[in-house]
């Protein structure tokens, strides 16, 4: 998996969170407002793959893994054991999972 979740436990994602009308905004410092995201699990990833981006730590994945994880959807992947999707969740262990796995 992607060392950004376990070198960077958190990120400040409550206060980087910000949601108007119904959407889900992210604050980063590079993008005063990244989205929208209509769920904030979606929001959470958008963050996580900001930061991973920007940090340059993709750049030293295997690029199969790379390319997974940028086109990675947590709401509509459908691995049955995915563990981006576990690690996006145990980031936001609160966040009503919206999933739409069978
Ligand atoms: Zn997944």
């Amino acid at each position: 998996m992607l060392a950004t979740i376990r070198t960077r436990p958190l990120f400040e994602i409550e206060k980087r969170l910000l949601s108007r009308e119904g959407q889900w905004l992210v604050r980063t410092r590079e993008i005063p407002e990244l989205g929208p995201y209509r769920s904030r699990l979606e929001a959470i990833e958008g963050l996580y793959r900001h930061v991973t981006i920007c940090t340059g730590t993709l750049r030293k994945q295997e690029p199969e893994l790379a390319r997974k994880f940028v086109e990675h959807s947590i709401t509509e992947c459908k691995e049955p054991e995915c563990q981006l999707c576990a690690d996006l969740l145990a980031l936001a262990p609160d966040s009503r999972v919206v999933q739409l796995k069978a």
